[in-house]
């Protein structure tokens, strides 16, 4: 399993209708632990399921890079950092925001 070897046949974007009948927005991004992507409701998740999840407080952060070739192993942490500057930038922006709407 490798993230950026299958980044270009992954849709980032799409519309889905969930259980309740309402359409919701999902993107696709790759789980930290098994290195799977998932369809995310949420910008910032990082992990495909509660099994992932708890892996991922049990320390296994990048555990699919066990046995990836050296070279392939930077390019996912690359990957996975960029992705978390991402985040702080997203979160960073709203924080932002909120406080702008505070001051009014
Ligand atoms: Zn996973």
């Amino acid at each position: 399993m490798s993230c950026v070897s299958r980044i270009v046949d992954c849709p980032t974007l799409t519309s889905v209708t969930n259980r309740w009948g309402t359409a919701t927005k999902t993107v696709s991004l790759c789980c930290r632990v098994c290195g799977r992507y998932f369809p995310a409701s949420r910008f910032d998740a990082l992990t495909c399921s509660s099994t992932c999840r708890q892996r991922l407080r049990r320390g296994q952060d990048l555990a699919y890079l066990n046995g990836l070739p050296e070279r392939q192993q930077q390019a996912e942490r690359e990957f996975h950092a960029a992705n978390d500057r991402l985040i702080a930038a997203h979160r960073n922006a709203g924080a932002a925001k909120h406080k702008v709407r505070d001051l009014k």
